[in-house]
């Protein structure tokens, strides 16, 4: 690509070309692929006949949401990055690339796809200890964690695309010093992020038909970044017996970026060693797991400077996303295209490792110091 700079540690190269919805200041969404600070316009890429079927694929991509696109399967959205890439590599002429290429900073990101339904796991054996130690000192993990990717149904109505404003939800907390078992209304006083990824699922499955292990992946499209913002006191109180309810479904932040899995080959590892050997239908071979760095960083408005608050990896994650598709449809529960399924906070071994205030901070009870001096247990306002 001699006509077209992309640094070489831009987050988007010629290996991932991500998919997204985008707009230019004049409020019509579209589809794109990033590579570097620009954006392939795939609704022009249309037009000029990159594709074939012109109007055909004009109308795909000139859409809000991605998820007719998505449905059309995997053969075609990887040839459309393959034409790309190609187009990249040879075919491009600054004359044509001025004409399909948007600039970065001058677009506005939105939501990529349309959620049909959201699955949240808990699949990082670091983060299931930790969490339990906390609120169950004596039985930190559970029986059934070993034996199955664990999870809940989420909402998909409150999941936003990065920079969303999220705000600070209300409800039932118990305070330090209050009267036992009565709680008071109030915001929260521990706002928290949880640094997860999710799949997007790309082909739907048949009501009372299992996916398969094996067939897992062919039913994955691609991964996002996902803040599973939570209210830990609002959830503390109301987690027994039926799980995660307002402390959760307040809102939920992706990245505007779809990363297609094809894109994630080079970063394929094993999963950590599995101890007692899960039943047949959760039985994987081979690299079902993803090396991916991920990194939390927390700016404070009083010198607008970001201070780095983990590191992890999704390496680390005890179930791998083809396990946690089996057992979400071993029951013949279907899935639909757009679905999200999020891993869980990804903590690691380290402290440094994770994914959570709640952990940072163990609880409460060990405040971190930001880069400005100032020190946080849990998310203040802006
Ligand atoms: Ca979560």
């Amino acid at each position: 690509m001699p006509w077209l700079h992309v640094s070489p540690d831009s987050d988007f190269s010629l290996q991932n070309l991500p998919f997204g919805i985008f707009h230019t200041g004049d409020h019509r969404p579209r589809a794109g692929i990033a590579i570097g600070g620009h954006i392939i316009d795939l609704e022009v890429a249309a037009e000029t006949g990159l594709f074939g079927k012109r109007r055909f694929f004009k109308k795909i991509f000139a859409q809000a949401t991605l998820n007719e696109f998505i449905a059309l399967g995997k053969p075609v959205t990887n040839r459309i990055r393959r034409k790309v890439r190609e187009w990249l590599e040879r075919s491009a002429t600054p004359e044509n690339a001025l004409q399909i290429l948007a600039d970065r900073k001058t677009a506005t990101m939105l939501m990529p796809i349309r959620v049909p339904n959201y699955t949240d796991f808990y699949s990082s054996i670091e983060h299931a200890t930790n969490v339990g130690k906390m609120f169950r000192p004596d039985n930190p993990l559970l029986p059934n964690w070993r034996w199955m990717p664990v999870g809940y149904h989420g909402r998909a109505s409150s999941i936003v695309v990065s920079g969303t404003p999220i705000r600070r939800p209300s409800g039932q907390i118990l305070v330090p010093g209050g009267e036992a078992d009565t709680p008071i209304f109030a915001p929260t006083r521990q706002l928290d992020f949880e640094l997860e990824m999710a799949f997007v699922i790309g082909k739907e499955s048949t009501l009372g038909e299992p996916i398969t292990v094996e067939n897992a992946e062919e039913h994955i499209f691609g991964l996002v970044l996902f803040n599973d913002w939570s209210a830990r006191d609002i959830q503390r109180w109301e987690y027994v017996p039926l799980g995660p309810f307002l402390g959760k479904n307040f809102g939920s932040s992706i990245s505007p970026w779809i990363v297609p899995l094809e894109a994630l080959k080079p970063f394929r590892v094993k999963s950590p060693k599995q101890k007692p050997a899960p039943l047949e239908y959760l039985k994987t071979k081979g690299l079902k797991n993803l090396d991916i760095e991920l990194a939390v960083t927390l700016t404070s408005p009083k010198n607008n400077a970001a201070t780095l608050l983990c590191q992890s990896n999704t390496k680390y994650l005890y179930w791998s996303m083809a396990q946690q598709l089996a057992h979400h449809t071993v029951n013949g529960c279907n899935v639909q295209v757009g679905d999200l399924m999020a891993s869980g906070t990804i903590s690691g071994p380290t402290p440094d490792s994770y994914g959570s205030m709640l952990e940072l901070s163990w609880g409460g009870r060990n405040p971190i110091t930001l880069n400005d001096g100032t020190t946080r247990t849990f998310l203040q306002d802006g």
